[in-house]
């Protein structure tokens, strides 16, 4: 078989290389006793044994991994998560099929919430679930090669706890989240995991070698890929050590310009992995998890923002409202189109659906006295829109008889970088590289295909940078850069070059992005090789 690629969306950054095994959910068959009375005693004694498994792990481990084993050994002593099980014992169906499908719907319930904590929460019941069943049907708790690739629809925290991870390894997820316990644990231990890789082409013990810093796999790889592979872990390695140890110091380039560095989040469960310390606050939260699954409504929101604010404790927090639309429909609210990043996407979907930006607006303005608030918002193409997403906030604050934060806008729709004079009476700019990049070079973010084609370094990209960091030094705007290029160590000296001096980037970047902002200067390097 020849080499084979695939990328998926980094949830703990790093590189392993190992055999790869593949996680599957086959279970042993359970043997029904035909009493209802005993399947109920079955399934208590099940449960009371599960939880005690749980609570000697727990008991055994510490930090975050303790608080989940507790929550999940809480849940497994409430009498209410068997009621719907042992409903159907009494109704004649035996204890493992009753057990399994009342926690199906469960599992079901929480993977369609709205709320993305409880979403990643979903691999806590189907952990608690798959414990359970095991003891009914005296299966054996399933055991990896230590060092292997793990290729899985889904992990469940115990399961990635009963790994022994110190002989390396890496976690594959088809689907996933970056913001499942899960991946929470596995930035926590520095495993290398990757999300929304899909079902990969390859057998158990094929080699792999998974680039967790650029979101790269690669399956069987011929000796250049290898070679490529061992240049980029070992350069990450030596970043990764400078980088720990200066994590906590003020980003400073080599000739002495502070850059400040702020993180971008989506599910405010993010920040529990932060230490608030190590960065200069939220230049970009983005709102879309919120509308994941449906529209949230104003009280959910407005948690979710303060929570975010309490964390931040007076630094910066930047939200942008919703940008749906695009590569993130939201049911009943985006539409169908042919085109949908040139479509109905961000601000021009929240100004066609004044009923649904109006309760984020209020959200955010009743967030806004718990912190340093910023709204933001994206994919503004002309001052009218902005005028009009101004207009809504005043009324509202109005209404609510609140002040506004300031209001600022992403620049990422070509026509704002290349003419921002409309724009004077912004408060602040943001730099969407992400979008901006492949609106001025046409080649989708999210196109393997044109991938190479999608480079922030391209001489057109970096111009736009400059002249909007020009523009906004100028004008009294404050300006930073969002886009996932502000976190890659090999744009940043471009980016600092370009004249930005505050960058936002995931939190797996901050300590990279930190390192890489050390050794650049403030003098132009121009750009990279195109
Ligand atoms: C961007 O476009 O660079 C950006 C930060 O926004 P998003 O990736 O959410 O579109
Ligand atoms: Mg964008």
């Amino acid at each position: 078989m020849p080499t084979l690629r695939a990328t998926g969306t980094v949830a703990s950054i790093g590189y392993a290389s190992g055999p790869l095994f593949i996680v599957g959910r086959e279970t042993t068959a359970y043997r029904p006793s035909g009493d209802h009375i005993t399947e109920s005693e079955r399934l208590f004694d099940a449960m009371d044994a599960a939880a005690q498994q749980v609570e000697t792990l727990a008991s055994s481990s510490d930090g975050d991994a303790a608080e989940i084993l507790e929550f999940q050994a809480a849940m497994l002593r409430d009498a209410s998560l068997s009621e719907s099980a042992i409903e159907s014992i009494v109704g004649g169906i035996d204890a493992a099929t009753s057990w399994s499908d009342a926690m199906r719907g469960q599992i079901a319930d929480y993977e369609g919430a709205d709320n993305a904590y409880f979403r990643a929460r979903s691999a806590d019941l189907q952990d608690i679930h798959d414990r359970v069943l095991r003891l009914l049907t005296g299966e054996q708790e399933r055991q990896w090669p230590p060092g292997a690739v793990l290729h899985a629809r889904d992990l469940t925290p115990t399961e990635f706890l009963s790994m022994d991870w110190t002989q390396g390894g890496a976690i594959l997820l088809h689907e996933g989240s970056a913001a499942s316990h899960v991946a929470m644990l596995a930035r926590t231990r520095g495993v290398p995991m990757l999300v929304g890789v899909g079902v990969l082409d390859a057998a158990n013990n094929d080699l792999i070698l998974v680039d967790a810093e650029r979101g790269r796999v690669i399956v069987l790889p011929d000796t250049e890929a290898r070679h490529e592979f061992l240049k980029a872990s070992t350069a990450h390695r030596h970043l990764m050590n400078l980088a720990r140890s200066r994590l906590h110091m003020p980003a400073v380039t080599a000739d002495g310009a502070r850059i400040e560095v702020l993180v971008n989040i989506a599910d405010p469960s993010e920040t529990e992995g932060i230490d608030i310390a190590t960065c200069d606050g939220v230049g970009l939260m983005r709102t879309e998890f919120l509308f994941g699954r449906g529209l949230p409504g104003e009280e959910a929101q407005l948690a979710a923002y303060r929570r975010v604010l309490a964390w931040a404790g007076g630094k910066p927090v930047t939200i942008r409202t919703v940008d749906a639309g695009g590569d993130k429909p939201v049911p009943g609210f985006t539409v169908e189109e042919s085109n949908p990043f040139l479509g109905l996407r961000g601000i021009r979907l929240s100004l066609s659906r004044p009923d649904v930006f109006r309760v984020q607006a209020r959200a955010l303005l009743r967030a806004a006295p718990s912190g340093n608030l910023k709204v933001m918002f994206p994919m503004v193409g002309i001052a009218a829109e902005y005028a009009a997403a101004r207009a809504i906030f005043a009324e509202e604050a109005t209404a609510l008889g609140l002040p506004v934060p300031p209001l600022g806008i992403m620049v990422e729709v070509p026509a704002v970088a290349i003419h921002p004079a409309p724009f004077r009476d912004v408060a602040f700019f943001s730099i969407g590289s992400n979008d901006l990049t492949q609106y001025v070079m046409a080649a989708g973010r999210d196109n393997g295909a044109v991938a190479a084609l999608n480079d922030a370094r391209h001489p057109a990209v970096l111009r736009l940078i400059r002249e909007v960091v020009a523009f906004a030094e100028a004008n009294g705007i404050t300006v930073s850069l969002c886009g996932d290029a502000g976190g890659d160590p090999g744009v940043i000296p471009q980016l600092i070059g370009a004249g930005l001096r505050t960058l936002s980037v995931a939190p797996a970047q901050l300590a990279l992005a930190k390192a890489a902002i050390s050794s650049a200067t403030t003098s132009d390097p121009g750009h990279g090789q195109i």
